[in-house]
């Protein structure tokens, strides 16, 4: 068997959007499956379309998503280089072939020629094809002229290991350029060539190729290749309507997410299920788990709708999962000043806490805050709570009242949740006060926080003399108020 070798093969126009990303992950997922190799090539031919530091930017989004490769522009290999600028003369070289097999020509035509070929069809209402202008004579090819492939139209058929059989007739194969006036090859020359040349055995990748197929075929024939295993990826589409996902709809660089405070489990999850699933009800999935459950016959054919509320679910859920010191490094960057100020155990102490509750890292300030600073009393938030907001003063102060004096005879050295919780319990029944009000106005007098853990935990980690100050203060600022 032949070993399996996939590729991403990015060009660097701009940054690295979902779809890219999904791309990759399959085609590294199908690689680390069995055992093969996974290649990164730059596909930088298009020197207009080409963005300043995209090509660093995609090894970055790459690497923080674990998505290693084996080879690739900064990963020297057998089959290098793996920057297509660097290519140019393999490229001239493979070009050379077709030419002397009589199968590519230079194209003599000015661009305003051409775009009169196009009007002619237009006008009699048949679809354009370059072919049917193939030159007589055509020049000698020279530097500067683009070369363009000399087809031999048939019908195909093939197969997709996402898509199914196909068959195209052969009105869709045409002579496309190959080498552009500028030197550079076209893409869909230059891929094939790569391809070859580093023995990729599946070819993964995006819908927009699907139109030209029938010519890379035509291509692969002229040149006595191989093909190789063909998979086209579903669209994504955007969370509404049924169009694809684009910028404007949300889709963020995926070292935004990360910034946002996505883990890059969750992402890597996230995007294998944009299309993918097992068969089964499983939703959360490990990266280890994905390699040995992957397969591309199981990637859907219609498109794949985003959805972030589930990747905010599955950011949770992953977040959940961690190791709580692997959690602790990757929430350096999001906590508060004031818990920077603190011990590094007090952190993690805290963390520990509210891991449980954390969407993204983004919310442990809000989440934790309180814990290393006192909050001051913002009663808004008892005015926005549908229950709180029903309360008198008088009964609030009330309750917050009986609430400290329970908590201040519980033994100092007892103050632990379970004793809280059963004091808590008695004050329930004492106060016949429903828990959805008592204890989430505890809550609030000691957080002033939206969201916070468990409040027995809550009030067991702020300490007996803090836990009691804090609800004197808020009882004191509600008779000012
Ligand atoms: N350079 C192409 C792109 O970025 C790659 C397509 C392919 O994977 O062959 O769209």
């Amino acid at each position: 068997m032949k070993e399996v070798r996939t590729r991403f093969a990015p060009s660097p126009t701009g940054f690295l959007h979902v779809g890219g990303i999904r791309t990759a992950l399959f085609a590294w997922l199908v690689a680390r499956q069995a055992d093969g190799q996974f290649i990164l090539r730059i596909e930088d031919t298009d020197k207009v379309r080409e963005v300043e530091g995209s090509a660093a930017h995609i090894i970055k989004c790459l690497s923080t998503l674990g998505i290693n490769y084996d080879e690739g522009p900064d990963k020297e290999g057998a089959y290098g280089p793996y920057l297509q600028s660097e290519r140019l003369e393999i490229y001239q070289e493979w070009a050379q072939k077709l030419i002397e097999q009589g199968r590519a020509y230079a194209d003599p035509y000015t661009p305003e020629q051409l775009t009169e070929f196009r009007e002619e069809a237009k006008a009699t209402k048949k679809a354009f094809l370059y072919r049917n202008h193939r030159p007589e004579n055509p020049p000698q090819w020279q530097p500067g002229m683009p070369l363009r492939f000399k087809s031999e139209p048939k019908a195909y058929k093939w197969q997709d290991a996402v898509m199914g059989d196909l068959a195209t007739g052969p009105e869709v194969v045409d002579d496309i350029v190959l080498i552009k006036s500028d030197g550079y090859p076209t893409y869909n020359f230059a891929h094939i060539v790569d391809d070859a040349e580093m023995k990729i055995t599946h070819l993964i990748r995006g819908q927009e190729f699907l139109s030209s197929q029938p010519t890379y075929l035509n291509i692969y024939e002229a040149l006595g290749l191989e093909r190789p295993v063909f998979a086209t990826m579903p669209h994504i589409l955007a969370e509404t309507g049924g169009k694809k996902l684009g910028k404007r709809d949300g889709a963020k660089d995926v070292l935004d997410y990360i910034k946002d405070g996505y883990i890059a489990e969750a992402l890597v999850n996230f995007i294998a299920s944009l299309g993918w699933n097992d068969g089964t009800e499983q939703e959360i999935f490990s990266v280890d788990e994905l390699i040995a459950k992957f397969s591309l016959d199981r990637v859907q054919r219609s498109g794949a709708r985003f959805d972030t509320r589930r990747l905010l679910w599955m950011n949770g859920q992953h977040i959940r999962a961690l190791p709580l010191d692997n959690l602790l490094e990757r929430a350096a960057p999001f906590w508060s000043e004031s818990a920077l100020k603190a011990d590094a155990s007090k952190r993690k102490e805290i963390l520990a806490l509210v891991q449980d509750r954390l969407k993204t890292l983004t919310d442990l300030p809000i989440l934790s805050s309180y814990f290393f600073e006192t909050p001051d009393p913002d009663w808004n938030m008892i005015q926005d709570n549908k229950q709180l907001k029903k309360l008198e003063l008088d009964q609030i102060q009330q309750l917050l009242s009986a609430t400290r004096n329970a908590l201040a005879q519980i033994n100092a050295d007892e103050f632990t949740p379970e004793q809280i919780q059963n004091t808590l319990n008695t004050l329930l029944e004492t106060t016949g006060e429903k828990p959805g009000i008592l204890l989430s106005l505890i809550r609030l007098s000691v957080s002033w926080a939206p969201f916070s853990p468990a409040l027995p935990d809550t009030l067991a980690t702020l300490g007996q003399t803090s836990s009691i100050d804090r609800i004197d203060s808020s009882i004191a600022a509600l008779s000012v108020s």
